[in-house]
């Protein structure tokens, strides 16, 4: 979809998106999926795909609340996150140019 003259692939979130019509810097950016809290240690985990605009799609992991040095996840919680990393790097490989997709 072209806006303001920049080509803003369709999973992009304006609101989220940082890239700059003038200087073209920046990245665009999907809306963001939350896992967690974990219930038992109250980590939060927040996932997206960017995408900086002479590149392909990546999936971004942070964790709002400070990066922990290891993760340990209940079973509702790992299967939450594998479901939402799986969804964001099908959608990453999917709309990747070409030259940047894997060729197995
Ligand atoms: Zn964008």
């Amino acid at each position: 979809m072209m806006i303001g003259g920049i080509e803003h692939p369709s999973w992009c979130e304006r609101r989220e998106c940082t890239v700059d019509p003038h200087s073209g810097r920046g990245a665009h950016a999907s809306r963001p999926v939350v896992v967690g809290p974990e219930p038992r240690s109250g980590l939060t985990m927040r996932a997206r795909l960017v995408q900086p605009p002479a590149g392909g799609p990546e999936v971004e992991v942070s964790f709002p609340g400070g990066q922990p040095a290891g993760v340990v996840l209940g079973a509702e919680c790992a299967r939450a996150l594998g479901w939402v990393l799986l969804s964001l790097g099908r959608e990453a490989e999917r709309s990747a140019p070409p030259l940047a997709r894997p060729t197995a």
